[in-house]
């Protein structure tokens, strides 16, 4: 649930490249519920273009929640996010992540 490795992310190298390529005023993250926090992506971020030519975009970030289903009993909905992931919160399963992994932007 952190962004220990993002600065790693082929994705965040890729949007930069792409930011500062265009000239962009604005971007919009869609961030999955397991990526990350909000306010967490959103430090690292200003710390990332920090005193560059992106320090100025707006950057804006929408939360996409979370949706598994179980492999043993077939439910499906909200995950129970314990310390190393998630599990089915009814039998507490191992789940397949349906949504919440999301990482990518809208320009
Ligand atoms: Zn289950």
């Amino acid at each position: 649930m952190e962004f220990r490795d993002i600065r790693e992310e082929k994705a965040v190298d890729s949007l930069l490249h792409t930011l500062k390529e265009g000239n962009y005023k604005k971007a919009t993250l869609k961030l999955g519920e397991l990526r990350g926090r909000p306010e967490e992506f959103m430090k690292l971020f200003e710390y990332i273009t920090h005193e560059s030519r992106l320090q100025d975009l707006k950057l804006k970030i929408k939360t996409v929640k979370a949706r598994v289903r179980c492999l043993s009993c077939d439910w499906k909905g909200d995950p129970e996010i314990v310390r190393n992931g998630v599990r089915c919160p009814r039998c507490r399963s191992d789940v397949k992540v349906l949504r919440g992994h999301e990482f990518h932007f809208e320009l």
